[in-house]
């Protein structure tokens, strides 16, 4: 049986396993993907023993998503601009070969198990659930991101690489918002930036300028709070909230009750999935029943 995993801590109230299960069961796949709750400390460790196991590969969450760099063979596609992996997929080593200068019989390096490369699903994740979900794309919108960790660095890729005309990053530490900026301007050609305090003065005005309001803070998880006020929102606005537990964010009605549209983070977290099935398995993931599956976990959790 092939192994996936999703590793952080804490790791306890994972959707991961209940999704990717769900999908091998459906596609008749001889595999199983578990939570593993990995302190810092113990992560090379991990990272190691799993190389040597049939691996498809893992997700990476909290607090591991930049330290795992360290321990994998490769980094590729949006991984390298938001500097953060959410996904490891395993490859095959090539067999050692004879090294011709010492003669037949000599590795020419030591077997170590299976190459590990990381990368990005988030990115994919986010832009195809506002296709899909809010027929839409952030293509000439004016985008308050709030929020500039591993969530905010993926969305705020989308933002870049789909030609925004405005993203403003505003954060609790505005000097983190400076930093995502400052690694991801490459590739900001077409946009015009702008990183900001969350509670500074000017925020309440780019709320009536803004087209899209992304919630990319860790506010609301389990919990009533929002990240903003909403009172100064434009109707037209689209709220998009990356938390997905609750589905139905305090955020989230808050903007509904000011007549808005609204988007929840679980499409996100379903089809950053699908790209991680699909990497691992070479084959289309079945989305409705990764939905379904998040769903069910969710009530069940609750
Ligand atoms: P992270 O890297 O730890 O970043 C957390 C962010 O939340 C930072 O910007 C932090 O601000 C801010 N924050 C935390 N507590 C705050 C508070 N009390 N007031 C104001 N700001 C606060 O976490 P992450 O990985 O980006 O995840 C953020 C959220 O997105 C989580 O709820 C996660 O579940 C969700 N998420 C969803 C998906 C999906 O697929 N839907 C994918 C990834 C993450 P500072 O920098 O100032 O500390």
């Amino acid at each position: 049986m092939q192994r996936a995993y999703v590793i952080g801590s804490p790791i306890a109230h994972s959707l991961s396993p209940a999704i990717h299960n769900a999908a091998f069961a459906a596609l008749g796949i001889d595999a199983r993907y578990e939570a593993v709750e990995v302190a810092p400390p113990e992560l090379g460790a991990w990272v190691a023993r799993a190389r040597q196991e049939d691996l498809l590969g893992f997700n990476v969450t909290l607090p591991h998503k930049e330290a795992i760099v360290h321990f994998l063979d490769d980094v590729e596609g949006d991984a390298k601009c938001t500097r953060a992996v959410n996904m490891v997929r395993a490859v095959e080593s090539p067999s050692p070969q004879p090294s011709p200068a010492r003669g037949e019989g000599v590795a020419s390096h030591t077997p170590r198990g299976r190459r590990l490369i990381g990368a990005n699903t988030d990115v994919a994740g986010f832009r195809r659930s506002l296709q899909e979900e809010a027929d839409t794309s952030l293509r000439a919108q004016r985008v308050l991101l709030l929020g500039a960790g591993g969530a905010a660095r993926a969305i705020a890729l989308v933002a870049l690489q789909d030609q925004a005309n405005q993203l403003w990053v505003a954060n609790r530490h505005p000097e983190r918002a400076q930093r995502l900026l400052d690694d991801l301007g490459p590739v900001a050609a077409a946009t015009r930036i702008e990183a900001m305090a969350i509670d500074g003065s000017g925020v309440q005005e780019i709320l009536r300028q803004a087209t899209v309001i992304v919630n990319a803070t860790s506010v609301g998880l389990r919990s009533e709070e929002t990240p903003l006020n909403l009172a100064s929102i434009e109707p037209g606005t689209l709220v998009v909230d990356a938390v997905y537990n609750p589905p139905e964010t305090a955020f989230l009605l808050s903007a509904r009750a000011r007549g808005v549209r609204t988007l929840g983070g679980l499409g996100m977290l379903v089809y950053q999935a699908a790209e991680a099935f699909e990497s691992w398995t070479h084959q289309p993931a079945p989305v409705g029943v990764m939905r379904e599956a998040a769903e069910r976990a969710l009530a069940v959790g609750d």
